[in-house]
């Protein structure tokens, strides 16, 4: 009869066919319908685009060059003469992996040289570097903390502090964005029952685009006791005088925080993540950590990239501020237009919040056909209802440009509001 419970015999006769086939789950169904959903309404696909080229303010797509705000390449770092000579030189010197975890035989003097100048570069004592970002807060967040422990992370966090949370077996409970209050509260009521808490929070939001409360953060920590991560990943290279992120940019003690975390994908212009500290710390790590023992090393090409890089963000700081000046002209002429950039401040993440999907995807897809690429960032990205275009700014980016592209957005916003 119908809602009633199948027979175990039933079940166990459709479960031994149900899941033969990849292809036949119903999630994958499910998707398709999502992703036919996505165009019915005539827009261009905006995701997986073939870009020509190495992005700084302009891309070329198809025989077409476009302003583009959707990479980041935060710094103009990736594709700069300086880093591709050194990762030539490195190719030929290392050729193009390291064949081997670091602990057997996989260490070079090049990733050596690239943590030191990473610690230095943070003001910590060592750093560790790992080939991927997300892998580096899956199996860092899975190491430090386990069964009988709590992880209290900002509710906007990635999609890589979840996981890791998920494969620690910690418990998990989400603060309200950047609210003090409900990570006190959360602290108050939680700091006994568990042996460990790690907070998790990120420099910088990439959907809000922007800064944690640190000062307010590290208050906490203190108070209870807890242990703190903070994930770099869009703070480091873009915020602070000279780019050493949120450290730098509230004048931190660097030792309040226990484990920094960022990416090289993005300012540091490679692949990978790093994770720096107490040198004792980091040593433990370097013996223990899963994803770093049990994973290949850097390839050389990316080390000398993100190495490259280093230097040059410490030679060259006024790269940094030429990205705060574009960041701050581009928030503040889409203030000034009447757009809804929300919490975001002091970051080279605006994001323009239009809620509903359709009219989000049909901005995006007008501005592409005007020459401008944001990407449309929808659910489970954001909530629902909070659909929006992001625009990632760049040190690359001229005046011009940026007031160009905010004119052309203000019109496409306002041609497709609802009356
Ligand atoms: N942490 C945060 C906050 C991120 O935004 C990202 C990716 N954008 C990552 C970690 C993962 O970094 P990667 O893309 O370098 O793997």
């Amino acid at each position: 009869a119908p809602g009633r419970p199948a027979s175990r015999a039933a079940r166990a006769a459709e479960w031994s066919t149900a899941a033969a086939s990849i292809d036949d789950f119903p999630e994958v169904a499910l998707f398709e319908e999502r992703l036919a959903a996505v165009t019915a309404g005539g827009a261009d696909f905006p995701y997986f685009r073939v870009h020509e080229g190495t992005i700084r303010d302009t891309t070329v797509i198809g025989d077409r060059s476009y302003l583009s705000f959707g990479s980041y390449n935060y710094l103009g770092i990736s594709g700069h003469p300086a880093v591709n000579e050194a990762v030539h030189r490195a190719v030929e010197r290392y050729g193009t992996s390291v064949s081997a975890s670091r602990a057997l035989s996989g260490e070079r003097e090049l990733t050596v040289r690239l943590e030191r100048a990473l610690a230095d570069f943070l003001g910590v004592g060592d750093c560790l570097t790992l080939v991927s970002g997300h892998a580096t807060n899956v199996t860092a967040i899975g190491h430090l903390v386990g069964a009988g422990d709590l992880v209290l992370h900002d509710a906007l966090a990635h999609d890589s502090i979840l996981q890791g949370c998920a494969l620690s077996g910690a418990a998990r409970r989400p603060f309200a964005h950047n609210d003090r209050a409900d990570l006190e509260h959360l602290l108050r009521i939680n700091r006994s029952r568990f042996r460990r808490v790690l907070i998790v929070v990120e420099g910088a939001y990439s959907m809000d685009g922007d800064l944690v409360d640190l000062p307010a953060v590290i208050g906490l920590k203190k108070r209870y006791g807890a242990l703190l991560m903070v994930d770099e990943a869009h703070s480091i290279g873009t915020v602070g005088e000279h780019g050493r992120g949120v450290g730098e940019f509230f004048g931190a003690d660097r030792t309040d925080v226990d484990l920094w975390m960022g990416t090289l994908s993005k300012s540091f212009a490679s692949c990978g993540g790093y994770l720096g500290g107490s040198a004792r710390m980091v040593r433990w790590l370097r013996h223990t950590l899963p994803g770093f023992v049990y994973s290949v090393g850097l390839t050389p090409a990316n080390a000398a990239a993100a190495l490259a890089a280093t230097e040059l963000i410490t030679a060259e700081p006024q790269r940094v501020r030429t990205l705060r000046r574009n960041a701050g002209l581009f928030l503040g002429l889409a203030a000034a237009a009447g757009l809804p950039t929300g919490s975001s401040a002091d970051t080279p993440i605006v994001p323009v919040v239009l809620g509903d999907s359709a009219r989000t995807l049909r901005v995006a897809d007008r501005l592409f056909a005007r020459g401008v690429v944001a990407d449309p960032i929808f659910h489970p990205a954001v909530d629902e209802g909070l659909s929006r275009l992001r625009f990632f700014l760049t040190s690359e980016h001229r005046e011009d440009d940026v007031r160009r592209a905010v004119a052309v957005l203000a019109e496409e916003v306002a041609a497709t509001a609802v009356t």
